[in-house]
């Protein structure tokens, strides 16, 4: 029998009490009596009791860092008759960070994946592969038990009931929101899946041998939009892009060039950092500008590409003005937006718009009420990440609306938005989906509110960002920030806490990463000991 999941706010008295009823109950269900007849839901009693003969299905949709690290969690802490369902479309597990050396060439994309049939299989996750579309959170006309639908490769769809869902669908990358962008059909490449990256890398390798034989090529990496998120992950490529071309010998061929549509560099869609590090408080503008100049990278900032064409890309700029910045190899990340996923009330009318922001992201407890920049408040941001509207639904990851952006909001003067917007990534992300995962299962257990928190205004991140793959010259930037949104009412000269807030480069943070590498696979995995492996 699993324990009886901690609850430290709870009533020790009634948990304790209700701990033991259960115990009591669940001997007897075993020998056989006829407890399975027990009253339906009540108060808090009736409800550990139903606890005990019940079975719970929580159903998460998602498998990548916030989906899969809250099923692995809620299957841990769950007793074995409660069922744990995974929906997700691919087959695959991708360790998302390391996609950047798939698409410098360093890795296959089988060293950031693998199959995650076998994996739940061991660990009693059912797994459904297939893309969830639909949520029938009330039921429908028949069934009274909410839903959602999913569909398969094959266009099959099914109903699959859920007492908890857990949403952890990510982003849907939005190539189609620049004319041109993107590796299919585009004229730009990608590293956000590992498809992607290994295109990428034999892109690379091809302009690597056109520079051996003397010519002269230009790369450009950046933001593909103006409301791109992820600037972390193009700026990590193109150091390690640099780093290999030089690796490579043909370095003095290639002339490389960073879009962003950050209005300084080490914007990062965090409104910058104040990095404490070697004796000096550094703006991350100054670290990111100084580790350009080192490395011969020129840079455009404020802009929104508006158009990708075979050899160019057509861009504006915040003061309204319209480039060109001409290439032989683009990879520009494209923005991102809620996986579209429809929700229907239990008459079959839709009601979407009550769980999803327009741009397809989730609604959860965060305050949404429109405000200007200046009373924006780290309490804004979302702590339990149930949506509003149904207390048995939550988001994780990637797939919460965020209440605003973190970065100043601009616009040029034709009205484009060129701003990041707000970034999650994969610490924070993973924290979140273990606290759902807790939050779910303490309410199965009889609380009757979410028990955890996991506010991105209350929580710091760490992030080591790889800037050129070499066991004995390769560097990484290791991070930290505290807390990740900054709160100028607690830290008003930056929002952050400087104790907390850190930054140095060098030998030591390329062997953390790999490190990492190995580590958060390794725990993906669900090898033993996974769960000491900290997010
Ligand atoms: C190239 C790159 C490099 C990065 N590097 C770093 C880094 O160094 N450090 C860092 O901290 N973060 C990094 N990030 C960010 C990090 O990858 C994300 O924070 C993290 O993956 C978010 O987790 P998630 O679970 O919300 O989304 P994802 O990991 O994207 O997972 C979403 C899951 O939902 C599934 N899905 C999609 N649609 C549906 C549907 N309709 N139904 C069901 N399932 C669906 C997907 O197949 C996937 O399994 C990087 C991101 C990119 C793109």
């Amino acid at each position: 029998m699993a324990e009886l999941p901690a609850n430290p706010e709870d009533k020790l008295t009634t948990t304790r009490l209700c701990a033991w009823m259960r115990v009591l109950v669940e001997s007897l269900a075993l020998a056989g009596s006829a407890v399975r007849c027990l009253p339906q839901r009540g108060d808090c009693h009736d409800q550990h009791f139903v606890r005990a003969v019940a079975v719970s299905r929580v159903v998460v949709l998602g498998a990548g860092v916030a989906g899969h690290t809250a099923a692995s969690f809620a299957r841990r802490w769950l007793d074995r008759g409660d069922s744990v369902t995974v929906v997700s479309p691919k087959p695959d597990y991708n360790w998302v960070p390391s996609n950047i050396w798939v698409g410098v060439g360093l890795l296959k994309p089988e060293k950031v994946t693998f199959p995650l049939a076998p994996v739940y299989e061991r660990a009693g996750i059912e797994f459904v592969q297939a893309a969830a579309r639909e949520f029938h959170p009330e039921g429908d006309g028949e069934d009274r038990t909410p839903y959602v639908t999913a569909e398969s490769a094959n266009g099959k769809r099914s109903k699959i009931p859920y007492d908890f869902l857990i949403n952890a669908t990510g982003p849907a990358l939005r190539f189609d929101k620049t004319e041109g962008l993107g590796p299919d059909g585009g004229h730009s490449l990608s590293v956000c899946q590992p498809a992607h990256a290994a295109q990428t890398a034999a892109a690379v390798d091809d302009e690597v041998e056109r520079m051996r034989r003397g010519e002269k090529r230009r790369f450009l990496v950046g933001m593909g939009h103006g409301t791109c998120t992820c600037e972390g992950a193009a700026f990590e490529y193109i150091v390690n892009l640099e780093f290999e071309l030089r690796h490579r010998g043909v370095r003095d061929r290639a002339e490389l060039t960073w879009i962003t549509n950050e209005y300084e560099l080490g914007d990062f869609g965090m409104g910058g950092m104040q990095l404490r590090g070697g004796g000096y408080v550094t703006p991350s503008s100054i670290y990111s500008a100084s580790l350009f100049a080192e490395r011969g990278i020129d840079w455009i900032t404020r802009a929104h590409v508006s158009r990708v064409e075979p050899d160019r890309v057509l861009y504006e700029t915040l003061d309204g003005l319209q480039g060109e910045q001409g290439f032989d190899f683009a990879m520009l990340l494209p923005p991102f937006s809620g996986v579209g996923l429809q929700a229907f009330d239990r008459g079959g009318a839709e009601i979407t718009e009550r769980l999803f922001l327009p741009n397809g992201f989730m609604r959860v407890d965060a305050d949404y009420s429109p405000r200007p920049y200046e009373q924006w408040k780290a309490a804004d941001w979302p702590r339990t990440y149930q949506s509003p509207e149904y207390r048995n639904v939550f988001a994780a990851g990637i797939a919460f609306a965020p209440p605003h952006a973190i970065s100043v909001p601009r616009k040029s003067p034709n009205g484009t938005v060129i701003a990041p917007a707000p970034p999650r990534t994969g610490m924070p992300s993973a924290m979140i989906g273990k606290a759902v995962a807790r939050s779910v299962v303490d309410m199965i257990a009889g609380a009757d509110a979410p028990t955890r928190t996991a506010s991105m205004a209350e929580m710091g991140a760490a992030c080591v960002a790889s800037a050129g793959a070499n066991p004995f010259k390769g560097t990484a930037v290791s991070m930290t920030v505290f807390p990740i949104v900054p709160d100028f009412e607690r830290y008003p000269e930056h929002g952050r806490d400087p104790a907390g807030t850190f930054g140095e480069i060098g030998l030591a943070g390329h062997w953390v990463k790999i490190m990492l590498h190995h580590m958060f696979l390794y725990k993906a995995r669900l090898r033993p000991g996974w769960r000491w492996i900290p997010e």
